[in-house]
């Protein structure tokens, strides 16, 4: 029996990802979208609103929100109204507060939640954390550098307060709260914010992790070779996380993790979850990304074109 899912929201990452790793999964089949007239998504019928489609196909019972994250709090109450199970992509909802109110009402409904963070799931992370056990972290430096032009053409809502070169970063935190031993405790903060927009384009941000120091570089200008790197030094040598966390390597060595792509373990996920009729939903990326706001000092950089 395969879980009949419908994707709400037709952008990028609904057809980049998310539409191929469903048509791979064994354990669902796309039934259906909810989409903007501008963005339907071909091959399934389109609705405008969860219920509508829920009403004229009972049969779907999961949906996959995959919009920017202002209105995923709106459609996570639909989907929860409606008794549909919930895979939501990150970040999470617009604030702290949105977030843990889904969570909150999914579980008062007893649909599934799945807060995902699809860089968890890259193939190098559960090695990682396995290698990191018992070992003595001495450093932890992320560096998570791209070129916003590349990975959001024309998104507006990007630029939205509250985001910025975060919906990048929040990956690199998601690996880093998955993998390191302790809460990251935010020192000191710097967020660099282009003259003509909303959100931060560059942030630098040290930590302190169970005695570690945990030293951070965003950046959503970089053009040329994209970064997206965890070095971790230890009593036992170096790990190295690349490529968001699909490459490992230690010592220098590259270590062979797999290539199970991320949508596709993502989505395996979400099915074990449903077979289980148990939620994720931690939002500790979210929080962070928060915290940097609570304590970051803002500075004013040139526009951005
Ligand atoms: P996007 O290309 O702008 O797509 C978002 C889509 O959601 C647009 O088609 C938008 O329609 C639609 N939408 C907005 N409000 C809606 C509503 N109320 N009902 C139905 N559809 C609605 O953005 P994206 O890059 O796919 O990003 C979406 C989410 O995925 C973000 O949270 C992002 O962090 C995450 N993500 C993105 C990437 C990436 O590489 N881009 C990677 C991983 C995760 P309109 O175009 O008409 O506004």
């Amino acid at each position: 029996m395969t879980t009949a899912i419908a994707i709400v929201g037709g952008g990028k990452i609904a057809r980049d990802q998310h539409v191929p790793a469903i048509a791979g999964s064994d354990d669902f089949t796309l039934a259906a979208a909810v989409t903007l007239p501008d963005a339907e998504l071909p091959g399934v019928p389109n609705f405008r609103t969860i219920a509508d489609m829920k009403a004229a196909m009972p049969e779907v019972t999961a949906v996959a929100l995959c919009t920017p994250p202002r209105v995923r709090h709106a459609l996570a109450l639909q989907a929860i109204a409606a008794g549909l199970d919930i895979l939501n992509e990150k970040p999470p909802a617009a604030t702290l507060a949105e977030a843990q109110d889904i969570a909150t009402r999914a579980a008062a409904a007893g649909v599934v939640l799945y807060q995902s963070w699809h860089s968890r799931d890259a193939a190098a992370v559960a090695p990682a954390r396995a290698w990191l056990q018992g070992k003595a972290i001495r450093a932890v430096t992320i560096t998570w550098k791209e070129d916003v032009r590349v990975w959001h053409p024309g998104q507006e809502w990007i630029w939205e307060p509250g985001i910025g070169v975060f919906d990048p970063g929040i990956n690199a935190l998601s690996v880093a709260t998955a993998i390191l031993p302790d809460v990251l405790r935010l020192q000191t903060c710097e967020l660099r914010f282009p003259a003509n927009k909303a959100a931060p384009i560059a942030a630098s941000l040290a930590y302190q992790c169970a005695g570690f120091p945990v030293s951070v570089e965003f950046d959503f200008d970089r053009k040329g070779p994209q970064t997206w790197d965890i070095d971790i030094a230890t009593d036992a040598g170096d790990l190295k996380l690349s490529l968001g966390a699909s490459k490992m390597a230690l010592n220098g060595k590259p270590v062979d993790v797999g290539t199970v792509p991320e949508y596709t373990a993502l989505y395996a996920r979400f099915a074990r979850l449903l077979a289980a009729r148990r939620s994720d939903s931690d939002f500790t990326p979210f929080a962070m990304v928060a915290d940097a706001f609570l304590l970051g000092r803002r500075v004013e950089i040139a526009p951005f074109t």
